[in-house]
């Protein structure tokens, strides 16, 4: 077995950095989360089957955190329809085991890991040791030279020994047991599963690196199409827009499909006008919302305070959700992302509607670098405006 640099961290450490807070944007419309929650379910089972365990959690227990403790807690709660929220109860009565199974199954994983990463070093210093009784004569010259330094390099061995214990000593009290979902076999708002974890511990930054982009590969005439599809809007000087939607596979997500929604278009802006439509498409082909795409017919490619809007609760529900810019009148296709150390606080208290300014330097948003042209990728088109 492989051993990673992870490994020397006790199981239950490294489980408490799975569990990661959810932030909610208090301008969100609520019944976007409650969309955006089967695309949590679906992709979560994706990792699953694919043995990426930990993500899975993650994912389960994100859609727990959302669905039983934070959205309840907004005043608009109440105002979702009733549909929506028995539909989240039924998938809590999945979702819950199977994170508690998930839990256990990561743990005994860790264990594991951790039994060999003790092995290793215990190997490691016991090879020490032989080496330093094989050069015994010289040691042996040293006592009788200097019995000082000797005592010295004894101290460093047990020092360090006596270090390593006592980090591990550390880390094992963050008990096990505080993360127990056993105690939640009902979906109840009295059980917030927040309650379960020592919440100092769950709202650490990530450490472990799962909060990195995961690629989206991009069709490379994707942006060739939706303008052809565009082109009678664009010379109206109207905007067009599009949603993009598409699958996760191997920790890479791929766009496979272009939806252009009934909407009404303005010089500067769209309004995509039958949303529900576009939900049942996405939902009844199990696809995962990844970005959108507009035109801006007479502009260059860039996102306004407007746009900068709209992809903000996306970025937030995605960190990887795309915006693609098409700017036929000056031949340039960009395709953005909001920053995550700068852009995504901005927006995130910026209270502003409507087109309005926003401080450019340091930059809200910039292109983005976790996306692949792939030239060989075929995307599938649904134009609804034609329904
Ligand atoms: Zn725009
Ligand atoms: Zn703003």
């Amino acid at each position: 077995m492989s051993t990673k640099d992870s490994d020397h961290f006790s199981p239950e450490y490294r489980i408490k950095q799975l569990f990661q807070d959810v932030e909610i944007n208090p301008q969100c419309p609520l019944i976007r989360y409650f969309r955006s929650g089967p695309e949590m379910i679906s992709m979560a089972k994706i990792y699953e089957k694919e043995g990426d365990i930990e993500k899975a959690f993650m994912l389960y227990y994100k859609y727990i955190t959302l669905f039983l403790e934070k959205l309840p807690d907004i005043p608009q709660y109440k105002d979702i329809p009733t549909l929506e929220k028995i539909s989240v109860k039924n998938a809590l009565k999945e979702v819950l085991p199977k994170a508690e199974q998930l839990k256990d199954k990561i743990y005994s994983k860790y264990h594991n890991e951790y039994i060999e990463k003790q092995k290793q070093i215990e190997k490691t210093i016991k090879e020490e040791v032989l080496s330093r009784e094989k050069s015994q004569p010289s040691i042996k010259m040293n006592t009788i030279n200097n019995n000082n330094e000797n005592e010295l390099d004894n101290y460093n061995i047990s020092n360090s020994l006596k270090n390593y214990a006592n980090t591990n000593t550390s880390q094992n009290n963050l008990s096990h047991s505080n993360i127990n979902f056993n105690q939640i076999s009902v979906p109840s708002r009295s059980l917030k599963p927040q309650n379960l974890i020592d919440s100092s511990i769950s709202n650490q930054s990530n450490r472990t690196g799962y909060q990195s982009l995961r690629q989206v590969r991009v069709p490379k005439n994707l942006a060739l199409i939706f303008l052809s599809l565009a082109e009678s809007n664009t010379d109206k000087n109207i905007e067009t827009g599009g949603h993009l939607f598409g699958k996760l596979s191997q920790n890479v997500f791929t766009i496979t499909h272009l939806v252009i929604p009934k909407q009404t278009g303005q010089p500067n802006s769209f309004l995509a006008t039958s949303e529900e439509e576009m939900v049942y498409f996405k939902e009844s082909k199990n696809l995962l919302t990844l970005g959108w795409i507009h035109t801006h017919p007479s502009q260059t490619a860039f996102l306004s305070s407007v746009d900068l809007h709209n992809q903000f609760p996306n970025q937030q529900l995605l960190p990887e959700y795309i915006a693609i810019v098409c700017s036929p009148s000056h031949n340039e296709v960009k395709i953005f992302t909001i920053t995550t150390d700068f852009g995504m606080n901005v927006l995130a208290t910026c209270k502003e509607q409507g087109f309005h300014y926003h401080s450019q330097s340091p930059p809200l948003y910039e292109e983005c670098k976790h996306i692949v042209l792939e030239p060989h990728l075929d995307v599938v088109v649904e134009d609804m405006r034609k329904l």
